[in-house]
């Protein structure tokens, strides 16, 4: 099987040919139909299984499609929550990469803590397509205004065990009540021990599963 089966625009398949991906994982062709046709998904992928290629590009889709932000807000429309700053540059770096040909261009901004909240302040001035964000500094950052979720209409829960193993349980917890009911969820795991469980009953909606 090849990309042109999954149901992707020409700009994201030129963007794979541009980057020499010919065929998709498994989890790829499981997972890129299921997201564009808007269902929750479960993920047991683990790390090099093309797991951040397989719900990027079927969200990049999305938002290519959706209204375009409105000017002088600090809405985002898809959040990505990570557990480390590490995996937060390098799925941020992933959105970027995977949407370069899609006009107008999507703007994607990691934030974490560790480094400047002024900077991280400053460019979410307007809001932005894609947020990738450690839990800690993100509540940070909505305390003082500087970002809002009440529009946020996709969410990912990236290595959601990793991140509660850390003990982001109660940050996590807090910003899932400021998203809104009505939302597309993806959540990956590598392990589902039984706090993960809970999340995972509590918060998707009758997902699609992709165990690997
Ligand atoms: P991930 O598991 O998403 O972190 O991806 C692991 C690595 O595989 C990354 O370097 C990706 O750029 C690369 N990759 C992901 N999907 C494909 C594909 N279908 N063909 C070739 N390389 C890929």
């Amino acid at each position: 099987s090849d990309f042109t089966q999954l149901g992707l625009i020409p700009e994201l398949l030129e963007t794979l040919k541009l980057l020499s991906y010919t065929t998709p994982t498994p989890i790829q062709s499981h997972m890129i139909p299921a997201v564009i046709a808007g269902k929750d998904v479960l993920g047991g992928a683990k790390t090099g299984s093309g797991k951040t290629a397989a719900f990027a590009l079927p969200i990049i889709q999305k938002l290519a499609k959706a209204e375009p932000r409105k000017a002088g807000s600090n809405f985002v429309s898809c959040l990505v929550l990570v557990p480390t700053r590490e995996l937060a540059q390098q799925v941020s770096d992933s959105f970027m990469r995977y949407s370069q040909l899609i006009k107008p261009n999507l703007k994607t901004l990691s934030v974490y803590g560790g480094v400047s909240t002024n900077t991280q302040m400053q460019s979410l001035r307007g809001g932005a397509d894609i947020v990738v964000a450690t839990p800690g500094r993100l509540i940070d950052l909505i305390s003082s205004n500087a970002l809002k979720l009440d529009k946020t209409h996709t969410l990912v829960l990236d290595e959601a065990d990793r991140m509660l193993s850390l003990g982001f349980t109660e940050e996590l917890n807090e910003l899932l009540g400021k998203l809104p009911k009505a939302k597309q969820t993806l959540l990956f795991s590598a392990t589902f021990p039984e706090e993960v469980r809970e999340l995972t009953s509590s918060l998707l909606n009758n997902p699609v599963e992709v165990q690997l």
